[in-house]
């Protein structure tokens, strides 16, 4: 489940940082995943100071603003620890995703249960208590899995996971910075 922000969800919808954090910019985390898979080469040029991909005469990078004569000179590749950064990033929001999923599954489960045993029609008539409760599971279990982790999974494990990487940029900066 790791991919499904890349795969899934079209890229437009996906949540953008509203924070100072310059770390992540759409063109890096593109480039992060495509290396993964081994589609892109490592080496090219890269925003000094964000580690955007920026083509060979980019004289100010597009996201953060780095003047790439003047301010950070850019790098040939991405540092490992800022790759580390991201695959944590994408961790917690997919465990974030998947857990309150299979939250939604149990709710299904247990909730499906207690409603059609707290009816007395489908107490007393087992095979449309089966029935309904498969219902229940089928189109309830997968609603439920779909909303509490595609909505709330998604923005809760993004902000959570946006949090650690902005401190996690913050900890870089001191230590590239110093
Ligand atoms: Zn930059």
């Amino acid at each position: 489940m790791s991919e499904r922000r890349s795969t899934e969800v079209p890229p437009e919808e996906r949540l953008r940082p509203d924070d100072d954090c310059p770390l992540f910019s759409p063109a890096l985390e593109d480039h992060l995943i495509a290396l993964t898979r081994g589609e892109v080469p490592a080496r090219g040029r890269f925003c000094g100071n964000c580690y955007t991909p920026i083509a060979r005469d980019t004289a100010l990078c597009p996201h953060c603003g780095n003047d790439t004569e003047q301010g950070r000179v850019p790098v040939r590749a991405v540092p490992d620890q800022i790759t580390l950064i991201l695959r944590s990033q994408r961790k917690i929001e997919s465990t974030w995703v998947n857990g309150l999923a299979y939250l939604g599954l149990v709710i299904a489960v247990v909730g499906g249960i207690a409603l059609v045993l707290s009816i007395p029609f489908f107490r007393a008539n087992l095979i449309w208590a089966t029935l309904l409760y498969g219902l229940i599971l089928l189109v309830g279990g997968r609603m439920l899995a779909g909303f509490l982790g595609g909505y709330f999974g998604d923005r809760w494990g993004y902000e959570r996971a946006r949090a650690r990487t902005r401190d996690a940029w913050a900890e870089w900066l001191r230590e590239r910075d110093g």
